[in-house]
């Protein structure tokens, strides 16, 4: 979010084809709920693009890049690392710790896709599950960070939106600002 530390989500693996509207999803969830900047695998540039249209449709600051180094991009990220999985410690446990750190550190959020290696358990700062229950990816991202933001992230304003849509009780209105 604009004025804090950098949160950078990390989607770790990706299937062409199979993942690409979950990957894709990684990347509008880590936009829509305060995260800064979305790193998605090389293999995923459909994806990439779909993330690029709506930041310059509905505002950002929001970046999306690719990288072909999963494993570097966590042993050298310069901040603190939490790694989403359904075998970490209960979120509601150890948010606060996580909190702290990010006061002064950037925060690298990292989700799996099919299989995440041992080495990222081992680097990770925290490894973080919303409930112990397997599910997925995106829902894990979304409660994480709305932990980490505390519902401040959902009034997040968005800068140089070419659209914006307008809430309405019933029915769908969107003012084109260009
Ligand atoms: N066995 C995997 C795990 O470690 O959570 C589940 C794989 S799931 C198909 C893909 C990704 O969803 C995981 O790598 C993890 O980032 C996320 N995920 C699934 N369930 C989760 C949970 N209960 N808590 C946090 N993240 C979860």
């Amino acid at each position: 979010m604009q004025g804090e530390p950098e949160v950078a989500v990390l989607r770790y693996g990706h299937r062409p084809g199979r993942d690409d509207r979950m990957t894709t999803h990684v990347g509008l969830t880590a936009r829509a709920l305060g995260a800064d900047r979305a790193i998605l695998p090389g293999n995923a540039s459909q994806s990439e693009e779909t993330v690029a249209d709506i930041t310059d449709r509905f505002g950002g600051p929001f970046e999306v890049e690719s990288t072909e180094e999963l494993p570097a991009t966590v042993r050298d990220w310069e901040g603190v690392v939490v790694h989403l999985t359904m075998y970490g410690e209960p979120v509601q446990d150890v948010i606060g710790d996580v909190q702290d750190a990010r006061e002064s550190d950037p925060l690298l959020v990292v989700v799996g896709g099919e299989k995440v290696p041992g080495e990222v358990y081992e680097e990770a700062d925290w490894n973080v599950a919303v409930t112990n229950q397997p599910h997925s990816e995106v829902a894990g991202l979304a409660v994480f960070l709305d932990s980490l933001f505390e519902g401040r992230e959902l009034s997040q304003e968005y800068e140089d939106a070419r659209s914006r849509v307008i809430p309405q009780e019933c029915g769908k209105r969107v003012e084109e600002l260009e």
